[in-house]
């Protein structure tokens, strides 16, 4: 009797360790597909601030408005993202300036690669670490990029970044994009108009007039997977370039809690009442400036939708089976329409 019982215990046990094991490997092959903008592949994103000036081998970052300069070889087809390096803008810099000298007769500068560096200003921004070594990445002043280097480089859109690889230096690229309108934006003291100064010890601009200190703006909003039984409540945006399915959206307001933002956002844009609130995962967007809390909740009562027009052209319940398969592999709205889609939702 005892012998049986281990016997089937050990069998139960074989069994149960073969059904983890397949629902792992599932879960890591939806994993791998619906991989989003921030998961770097084999690389890490490195935060800190640091006080440091960059050194050969640095990459120097210009960004105008939403553009970002990247190497023109990238805009070829499956081409590899690359960004401009400090050597190189010495390089052109200096013979711009050898250009200049020898026309005028005056020599200005030397083209000491040093005495040109030190005539630049550049802002630390954040490093990535690989495999084969540190990356850090530099904003530089556009009106200090020698024209010549238009010849190699050129200012591209940020939404290449949904697409270019490899996806850590897309990361890079939108980021820094960010960091640098905020820096365009945080020149003036909001409150006293006073010149702002980078303080030395975090990202942080501090007036040197009335103390305010001014951190980087990162809004928070919610993502939204409304289900229902089997079904998910899908939208499209009213007005808006990207007419693909979306899931409800919005930010939070001061003095509310996150999954009160759920609740109203939800009640707002389709009139649904939900209850389950649970929190799925979050996302830096950068492309909006935004900070990204996914949720999955469940329908609280009447599934009549009343959608709020100006702000959605479609909003619809849809069957698994009815979900259009499109792994985007860069937003966190779209793995988690995935995950539903796949039957594999957090928490359910
Ligand atoms: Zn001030």
């Amino acid at each position: 009797m005892k012998r049986e019982v281990r016997s089937l215990s050990i069998l139960s046990l074989y069994r149960l360790v073969r059904i983890e094991f397949f629902k792992c490997l599932e879960l890591y092959i939806l994993r791998r597909d619906t991989r989003v903008i921030q998961e770097l592949t084999g690389a890490v994103y490195h935060n800190e601030y640091r006080t440091i000036e960059p050194e050969s081998g640095d990459y120097i970052m210009f960004v105008k408005g939403r553009s970002v300069l990247v190497k023109k070889s990238v805009l070829a087809g499956n081409g590899i993202l690359e960004y401009l390096k400090l050597e190189e803008l010495v390089k052109a810099k200096a013979e711009c300036v050898a250009a200049a000298n020898k026309k005028t007769g005056i020599s200005e500068n030397d083209g000491n690669s040093e005495n040109i560096k030190d005539n630049m200003k550049f802002t630390y921004l954040f490093q990535i670490e690989t495999s084969k070594g540190t990356m850090k990445f530099f904003l530089g002043e556009n009106d200090k990029l020698p024209s010549s280097l238009l010849n190699i480089c050129s200012y591209e859109p940020q939404n290449i970044f949904r697409e270019k690889k490899p996806d850590y230096m897309a990361f890079a690229g939108v980021t820094a994009c960010q960091l640098a309108n905020w820096y365009v934006s945080t020149r003036y003291c909001g409150a006293c108009g006073a010149l702002l100064e980078h303080d030395k010890k975090e990202r942080m601009m501090r007036c040197p007039k009335c103390g305010a200190m001014h951190y980087p703006k990162i809004s928070p909003a919610v993502i939204v997977a409304v289900t229902d039984s089997d079904k998910l409540l899908m939208t499209k945006y009213a007005g808006r370039a990207y007419t693909k399915y979306a899931l409800i959206a919005g930010f939070a307001e001061i003095g509310e809690t996150i999954e009160e933002t759920v609740r109203r956002e939800v009640m707002e844009e389709v009139g649904l009442k939900v209850k389950n609130i649970r929190y799925y995962k979050s996302q830096p967007w950068s492309f909006t400036d935004t900070m990204l809390f996914g949720f999955f909740c469940e329908l609280d009562g009447d599934d009549t939708i009343r959608l709020d027009e100006e702000e959605l052209s479609v909003g619809k319940w849809l069957r698994r089976e009815e979900i259009p398969t499109e792994y985007d592999g860069i937003s966190l709205t779209n793995e988690m329409i995935m995950r539903f889609k796949n039957g594999e939702h957090y928490g359910s």
